[in-house]
């Protein structure tokens, strides 16, 4: 039976209130602690009763309690100084506004499929998503015109709970946008906004907009659970990643089409700039390339010239070391949704599809390819992590034939996390009561001989411990309860776990590499660190398995069967339905965050960041951010067996070295106590972290990382090409299609070299010259470059250097000479060659017109 249509009744709130509706409709209050204690202070029996909801509480205040609140001026004086604290917050100049670079972009669109916001708003299953909530805070913390633009899943992911026996269940509680902190985008008449794509089979798909106020940045969100779509449209977006085929694929039309007309229509409707940059949080927004190219062919641009322009102003992020991770559909099914797409059939198609196509070697040319599109739409792109920019340049290196991985167009910003809302209130409050701004920012107040003392921070980490000790038996029980046990029973839960023990956690998404269960390798080795008398060691696990996972849920099922053990349970716990309410106090509970994915699959990672910046250490396989980052203070690296092929091998070598860390360096660090029951060394380790990792892995960094190095830049391509009616577009398109006709006769013809003796020796100078056929193209078209640099064994030249060559006067028949010079810096083999690369301003990288001609 279908569901029944409900809908929740808005309060209408006593005027002198009226701000709190703002107030709780504007996320800030989830990073904001002075927002919640004015929620807090309207009710605080009910604040806890909604779990800490604004939009709920609002709506469980009776009328006769909001009228005694409106007759309280004291609580009236505080929500009207709230609501003039966020005014400020939002209109005043901030860390964007006082950038002077020449591009700066008045607007940026930010898609991503799934945003982590707020437990609240349940839009997110995982790392990504939060990644994406994240994002968004920080820039709006930094003043940085970011909009958002994702989709509003009616049942977001699903909730988590254990049946009796330990495995995964899945519900799917839907959600009544009304009782969410969204607003619904209305045309000037009241009507609900609407956005429409054309479907196969002359179907149409209908969305709504809704807006959440994340700050200073909307978020826009598309809903296709409207009255004019027919049931399967409605369906669209049902869930978060909960299905597949074209079901997955008109979710991504939405999002990327849908999502850039919802841009259009709210730019309309708040006579907001347009973006001059687009940003897609991986690929799966992709065909927002796609429309705004069709948007300028309909407007008369011709497809290449558009294409220059959209690429130009388009970063896209992958976050995905593993091919199996990208969407892939089947090319004709795409090619049927595009045709629909496009209804008075100005694109040219097949350039469309090729886009996306997988024709490069190792590729399925049957497959339309979500990742390819991206990269193959954005002139700048990225990973997250300086490691995962170097296996993502690897794994993209086939869309660049004849050029090394090295040279692939990735780069990297390294992820960060928002830390507002991830650093426990306690701890800023006590960091912001003692520091200085500047030695905050800087890190230096967490040093040894600040303001906050050994004792006083062992104590507030004791606190935190606690906290989360309190959470684990209070979530232990209820999920007891759930799994069918008798209260009677549950006598144990009031002492499982202990705010004095080295506490352990591990909770995130359980994809088969982040291995949930290697800590269970040598149960018995493990049982050991369990229970040791005076050094025991207790464990917080949480995560979902994606539903279709069930390599993943067996995981999970073997993790909760070794927790369920009578000896160990008041030790370990897996807790169930891991989201943001649950890290909240993860995180800063901890001591130590284990993190053991199989190299290097784990693109950055982002909840041992979160850790860090509440004092926490992380214990980790050198992987993503860890790998950029770690040093001897800041926590312990797990050795990894990179390279042993068997699996199993390779697990039971990871986890012996686990234990072996455990054993010898974590546990005596923790408990090493001088007379004061202090532990030095370890508050010595939780004072570096603050004070070394804190400044770095924040997302107010990487959001700046991004304006620097991606969004200012992009910006100021697009203004090149689009000035005077796209004549620089149109320019370079023409320049293009020029040079890709003409490279076929472009050749190196001959190569000489001089001014090293016959046994060289470091401090030479290599001298190069260099004859090249250039046919219809001109010197102005190219650059010729000698590739230099130390021989491996293989005979290749692994990490090269790249030198220009300047143009000689001699032109010799229809061959230019060009020459430079080398310096020999270092000892050992060296090698060199010559090639002719294309060569114009507007172009991004080396490889960016996918041409190069090297010496035979
Ligand atoms: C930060 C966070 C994640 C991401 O964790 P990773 O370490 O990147 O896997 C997942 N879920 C929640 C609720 C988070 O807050």
């Amino acid at each position: 039976m279908r569901a029944i249509r409900r809908f929740t009744v808005r309060t209408v709130l006593p005027e002198p209130l009226a701000d709190l509706d703002e107030l709780a409709h504007n996320l800030r209050w989830s990073w904001h602690p002075g927002t919640r204690a004015v929620f807090e202070g309207l009710d605080a029996a009910l604040w806890e009763e909604v779990g800490g909801d604004p939009v709920a509480l609002l709506g469980a205040l009776g009328r006769e309690r909001l009228d005694e609140l409106a007759a309280d001026e004291e609580q009236v004086a505080r929500v009207r100084a709230a609501a003039a604290d966020l005014r400020a917050y939002r209109e005043q100049p901030r860390w964007y506004q006082r950038q002077s670079a020449d591009a700066l972009p008045a607007s940026i669109a930010y898609f991503s499929p799934e945003f982590g916001v707020a437990a609240t708003l349940p839009q997110y299953s995982g790392g990504l998503g939060v990644l994406a909530g994240d994002h968004l805070k920080a820039a709006s913390d930094l003043g940085v015109p970011v909009v958002g633009v994702g989709l509003l899943y009616r049942a977001g992911y699903f909730r988590q709970a254990l049946d009796r026996s330990g495995r995964q269940t899945e519900t799917y509680p839907v959600l009544d946008p009304d009782g969410l902190p969204l607003t619904l985008l209305r045309e000037t008449d009241g009507a609900p906004a609407q956005v429409q794509l054309a479907l196969p089979g002359g179907r149409t798909l209908h969305a709504q907009v809704w807006v959440a106020q994340v700050g200073r940045v909307p978020l826009l969100l598309l809903d296709s659970d409207v009255p004019a779509n027919d049931d399967a449209a409605r369906a669209v977006t049902d869930r978060l990643y909960g299905g597949a085929g074209t079901h997955r694929l008109e979710q991504e039309l939405l999002l990327g089409v849908g999502g850039v007309r919802a841009l259009r229509t709210h730019a309309r409707l708040t006579d907001g700039p347009a973006p001059d940059v687009f940003h897609t949080n991986e690929g799966h927004a992709g065909f927002l390339g796609v429309e705004r190219v069709r948007e300028l062919v309909v407007d008369g641009t011709s497809f290449a010239t558009a294409l220059e322009l959209v690429r130009a102003t388009t970063v896209f992020t992958t976050h995905t070391p593993v091919p199996a991770g990208i969407d892939r559909f089947e090319r004709r099914t795409v090619e049927q949704y595009l045709q629909a797409l496009d209804e008075t059939r100005t694109l040219p198609l097949e350039d469309v599809l090729a886009l996306g196509t997988e024709d490069h070697e190792g590729g399925d040319p049957r497959l339309f390819n979500m990742a390819v599109m991206g990269l193959r739409l954005a002139g700048r792109a990225n990973g997250v992590s300086r490691l995962h920019g170097r296996v993502s340049r690897e794994m993209f290196a086939g869309l660049w034939p004849g050029f090394d991985p090295q040279e692939v167009p990735i780069g990297s910003i390294t992820n960060g996390v928002h830390a507002p809302t991830w650093v426990a209130p306690e701890l800023a409050a006590l960091a912001a009561h003692r520091m200085s701004a500047q030695d905050l920012a800087t890190g230096a107040g967490w040093e040894a001989g600040g303001t906050v003392g050994d004792t006083e921070l062992w104590q507030l980490r004791r606190r935190l411990r606690t906290r989360l000790v309190t959470d684990v038996r209070r979530r232990l029980r209820a999920s007891w309860l759930r799994r069918g046990a008798l209260p009677a029973d549950l006598r144990w839960t009031d002492d499982a776990f202990s705010p004095d023990v080295l506490t352990i956690g591990f909770a995130r998404r359980v994809p088969t590499y982040k291995r949930l269960t290697l800590m269970l390798a040598d149960p018995e080795r493990f049982a050991a660190l369990l229970l040791d008398a005076d050094r025991p060691v207790q464990v917080v696990v949480a995560g979902k398995a994606h539903p279709a996972d069930e390599p993943g849920k067996r995981l999970i099922a073997e993790l909760v069967a070794f927790a369920d053990q009578h000896h160990v349970r008041h030790r370990i716990a897996f807790l169930p339905d891991y989201d943001m309410r649950m890290a909240a106090t993860l995180y800063p509970g901890c001591d130590v965050w284990l993190n053991n994915p199989l190299r290097p699959l784990e693109a950055c990672g982002t909840s041992g960041m979160k850790v860090a910046l509440n004092g926490g250490l992380n214990l980790s396989v050198l992987d993503g951010w860890w790998d950029e980052w770690h040093d001897e203070d800041n926590g312990w690296v797990i050795p990894t067996a990179d390279g042993v092929d068997d699996a199993g091998a390779r697990d039971a070598a990871e986890a012996a070295a686990l234990y072996d860390v455990l054993e010898q360096q974590v546990v005596p660090t923790f408990y090493d106590r001088d007379a004061e029951d202090v532990p030095r060394r370890w508050i010595a380790m939780v004072r570096h972290t603050l004070a070394t990792l804190g400044p770095k892995v924040q997302a107010t960094r990487m959001v700046a990382d991004y304006v620097a190095h991606l969004y200012v830049p992009a910006a100021a391509s697009g203004a090149a090409l689009g000035a005077d009616g796209l004549t620089g577009a149109a320019a370079l398109a023409d320049w293009r299609e020029r040079v890709r006709a003409a490279w076929p006769r472009v050749r190196v013809d001959h190569v000489d070299s001089g001014g090293v003796a016959t046994s060289p020796q470091v401090g030479d100078t290599l001298h190069v010259q260099a004859w090249v056929a250039l046919g219809d193209l001109s010197p102005d078209d190219v650059e010729v470059q000698v590739l230099h640099g130390p021989v491996a064994p293989d005979d290749e030249i692994a990490e090269f250097r790249v030198t220009a060559l300047r143009l000689d006067d001699s032109l010799e028949a229809d061959r230019y000479g060009y020459s430079g010079d080398v310096a020999l810096t270092a000892p050992g083999p060296f090698g060199y060659t010559v090639r002719v690369v294309p060569r114009h301003a507007a172009l991004t990288s080396v490889a960016a017109a996918g041409l190069v001609t090297t010496a035979p």
